[in-house]
């Protein structure tokens, strides 16, 4: 059975010209970047390439280029680094629909006595950014939302916080994983004093992070003991990994306007798809300017679940904004945020396309989602 793979959100595959760079630099350049022999200074080279290309592509210094293990671990780092820096700063203003990287270290935060100012988000997936604006004042300890969000595509204003972030002198963290090869690059969000980006999620490898420091208040490291990364995030660097990574930033940068169209075009056939198939279905923050490709769909009536589980027997991938945590599903705290009802929250599905999806895999959906909705399957 020919797999469709509609969960690109989730992670993406690495592109064949990223792979094969990554593993020429993993054979070619083995020695420790830290090391003062010459395989230690051939591979720190290759590192410094490949931070000053990501640092170019992103019109930053390449001493604000810090590699991490992952996005998430660039999250932990912003948000419990600024936390500690700051000590008598105790309130923090996040929005309630970023990822669990950034929503658990802020509850750890809250446990310990930091005060969490929640902004509001609409029924469009949006969060109210002149209402935030108002609440950003100068004993925050910082500020934080995301770019795109992972489960509804929707952009959010982060420019419009970052202006009034500025004004009071209020870091702002940026999760910026979900755009790249999505949306254009927005360089005015350079300026965030925190950002991060995450590699396997356009089309680059897994296990490193790209964080971006750039405020007058870094945050302080997270992993220490070792002085990489100017003393920023201690470990050994996977220089093979960092190349890759360089490479695959500047192919979501280079081919963006090809990538958005695809998705774009995916997504009309999709949703005709769906249509023409009599299957009712509303698309979640539908007037919300949104990442092409990045679907929420509610099919009322119906179990998001068992249709997952459906879709799966059926060779379909997709994925649930709600969460497993000790066998019980949890609704979405995205869609809960927005207001959704239970119901609604989970009848919800999440489904991401990519510039590479084919055709034969939205039929593939089309077809299963009226074998399924017209049986008593779910
Ligand atoms: N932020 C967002 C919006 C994400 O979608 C994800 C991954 O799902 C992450 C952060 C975490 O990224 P990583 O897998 O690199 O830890």
């Amino acid at each position: 059975m020919i797999r469709a793979y509609l969960d690109h959100n989730a992670t993406t595959p690495i592109d064949p010209r990223v792979q094969e760079l990554q593993t020429a630099t993993a054979e070619g350049f083995p020695g420790n970047p830290s090391s003062l022999h010459r395989e230690g200074r051939e591979a720190r080279r290759q590192l410094e390439d490949a931070r000053a290309r990501i640092a170019e592509l992103l019109q930053v210094e390449a001493r604000d280029i810090v590699f991490t293990g992952s996005a998430t671990e660039a999250a932990n780092t912003a948000i419990f680094g600024l936390a500690n820096k700051r000590p008598e700063h105790r309130r923090i203003l996040a929005s309630p629909i970023e990822h669990p990287c950034v929503l658990e270290p802020l509850e750890r935060l809250a446990r310990e006595g930091f005060e969490i100012d929640w902004m509001e988000t609409g029924n469009d997936g949006l969060v109210d950014i002149a209402a935030a604006r108002e609440r950003c004042r100068p004993d925050l300890a910082f500020a934080v939302l995301m770019q795109v969000n992972n489960e509804t595509g929707a952009i959010q204003d982060v420019a419009g916080l970052l202006d009034g972030c500025r004004e009071m002198r209020v870091p702002l963290v940026v999760d910026r994983v979900q755009a790249p090869g999505k949306v254009e690059n927005d360089p005015r969000l350079r300026d965030a004093d925190v950002s991060f980006f995450s590699p396997h999620k356009f089309n680059g490898p897994r296990g490193i992070g790209i964080m971006v420091l750039r405020g007058e208040t870094s945050p302080q490291a997270l992993v220490i003991g070792g002085g990489q990364e100017r003393e920023r995030r201690a470990g050994t660097e996977n220089v093979a990994a960092a190349v890759a990574a360089a490479r695959a930033f500047e192919l979501a940068l280079e081919e963006i306007d090809l990538r958005r169209l695809k998705r774009a075009e995916r997504e009309e056939q999709l949703l005709a798809g769906l249509g023409d198939a009599g299957i009712e279905y509303v698309l979640n923050a539908a007037s919300a300017p949104r990442a092409p490709g990045v679907l929420n769909l509610r099919f009322p009536g119906h179990y998001g679940e068992s249709l997952l589980m459906n879709l799966d027997l059926r060779g379909v991938a997709v994925s649930l904004g709600s969460a497993c945590s000790s066998g019980s599903i949890e609704a979405s705290h995205v869609l809960r945020a927005m207001g959704l009802d239970l119901e609604e929250n989970y009848s919800s599905l999440r489904l991401s396309l990519s510039h590479l999806t084919k055709s034969v895999e939205i039929n593939s959906f089309v077809r299963a989602m009226s074998e399924i909705t017209s049986s008593t399957e779910d």
